[in-house]
């Protein structure tokens, strides 16, 4: 059974939707004031991947993730750009679901943008006033944080904790509005001849934390199985969207409270714009291979750091190679039997017992580190007890299915023969000069062999070595 680690209960829980076989699921998605960084797409990564599994398990999935497309930032950076915040926001979004998808995510089931819930958001913010959970101050409206009883329990911290917290980020102007420290803004009156929209309360826009609750509730209903988020998100995001959906509805808002780790840089830093210390997205996509990023970024369990280096990501090439490689072995054996023939094996049975402990490894809490060190023992036994060995054809696309399932839920593509670079071409020539100039015609000959496997053929000329391709 699949049990998943609930943040709010602080333990393992057997997973059990609201519908038999359907799975709803909101992920807090970016601020589009600029490109995500690698630490973002771990967050978007993680959850493909919870998603991709229980596709797998047989469950339907809604995914609803957003795209806060107005808040300070924003507003400060399209002023910077000389951009409306709508442009701005246009922009971003394009460039992150072009990113994201050739890192191999699922698109989502819905796409909100909290730009267009605002009589929504007005409507929920309203019904918080009537119940006495919100007030009106100057144009703002703000969350009357003690009501709620439970507040605090999700980030596991008591309101005496919180008030030595709220002290320390005072915002005196805003301060002064707000009839308790602890209290969040739900609606923020215009500044200035900043974006606003028309309410009850005057003009002005949504707070950061209540566009989720209402896109929540509006696109998957009052409770839902799954919400997932960075851990960073967990308070005051999470805690905030938490009490005011549950003052309002008086229903759990959410069953399971995901969180996932950081990465981190070198030292165990956390990888964030305002430490510097970030790489984004689409700048790695240029230095490396997407299916690399995607290994590295899905490799370790999601509720465990990342470290992010050349190194690491150097490792993670060599761990995605291995399985591509032994992949395209497989599959050049299979094609190259003939039909007819079907010795008989007994690898069936083995098949069966891999399949059953990846089940129970992700199971576990998504334990893709486990799930991964029975994926490099299904390739060792692939390697060494089924290529040239095992010939029946069925039991031969039975072992080929199941790597190609392992693959879908890891979001890896499947590892085409001919997919090769002239990036990766002109390498394999450099390492072949360099080695012929040191005199090691091992393994030049070695280079030059694997070349023409790929069907490139090389001739060496005056000036310097050329190449076709078949
Ligand atoms: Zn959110």
């Amino acid at each position: 059974m699949l049990k998943i680690y609930n943040t709010l209960s602080r333990k393992k829980e057997n997973f059990t939707p609201i519908s038999k076989n359907q799975v709803t699921m909101y992920v807090c998605g970016p601020t589009v004031y600029n490109d995500i960084h690698i630490g973002n797409a771990r967050s978007v990564v993680a959850f493909d991947t919870v998603r991709r599994y229980l596709m797998y398990r047989g469950y339907q999935v809604k995914y609803v993730s957003n795209f806060t497309d107005v808040d300070d930032r924003m507003i400060d950076r399209a002023a910077e750009e000389n951009v409306t915040v709508f442009q701005l926001a246009d922009r971003v979004i394009k460039g992150y679901e072009h990113d994201v998808s050739q890192i191999n995510v699922l698109p989502v089931t819905v796409r909100t943008r909290a730009t267009q819930f605002i009589p929504q958001i007005i409507d929920f913010i309203s019904r918080l006033i009537e119940k006495g959970y919100a007030y009106k101050s100057e144009g703002d409206v703000y969350f009357r944080t003690r009501k709620f009883q439970t507040y605090g329990e999700l980030s596991d911290q008591s309101i005496a904790d919180l008030v030595v917290g709220a002290s320390e980020h005072v915002n005196l102007e805003e301060q002064s509005r707000k009839v308790d420290p602890l209290d969040f803004a739900l609606w923020k009156g215009q500044k200035g001849d900043e974006i606003a929209w028309d309410s009850p309360f005057g003009k002005g826009r949504p707070g950061w934390h209540i566009e989720c609750s209402v896109m929540s509730i509006s696109e998957l209903g009052e409770t839902i199985d799954i919400h997932g988020g960075g851990e960073d998100l967990k308070f005051p995001h999470h805690e905030n969207e938490r009490a005011q959906s549950e003052s309002l509805t008086e229903e759990p808002f959410v069953h399971y409270w995901m969180h996932n780790a950081f990465v981190t840089t070198a030292g165990d830093e956390k990888m964030s714009k305002s430490a510097g210390n970030f790489i984004t997205l689409h700048e790695a996509l240029k230095t490396y291979d997407a299916n690399f990023l995607r290994f590295f970024l899905v490799q370790t369990n999601y509720r465990k750091p990342l470290q992010y280096s050349k190194d690491s990501i150097a490792q993670a090439k060599r761990n995605y190679d291995r399985i591509a490689e032994t992949s395209r072995n497989l599959k050049a054996y299979i094609d190259g039997i003939e039909p007819t023939k079907t010795d008989k094996s007994n690898g069936s049975s083995l098949v069966e017992d891999f399949k059953k402990r990846f089940v129970e490894a992700m199971d576990d809490d998504f334990n893709i580190q486990n799930a991964l060190t029975i994926v490099f023992e299904y390739l060792r036994w692939i390697n060494k007890e089924v290529i040239n060995q095992l010939s029946s054809l069925d039991e031969l696309n039975n072992i080929q299915n199941l790597l190609i399932d392992w693959l879908g839920i890891l979001g890896l593509s499947e590892p085409k023969t001919e997919e090769i670079t002239d990036q990766e071409i002109l390498d394999l020539i450099n390492q072949r000069d360099a080695a012929r100039e040191s005199k090691d015609f091992k393994l030049s000959d070695e280079l030059r062999d694997r070349l023409l496997n790929l069907g490139i053929s090389i001739e060496d000329t005056n000036n310097g070595t050329k190449y076709t391709k078949k």
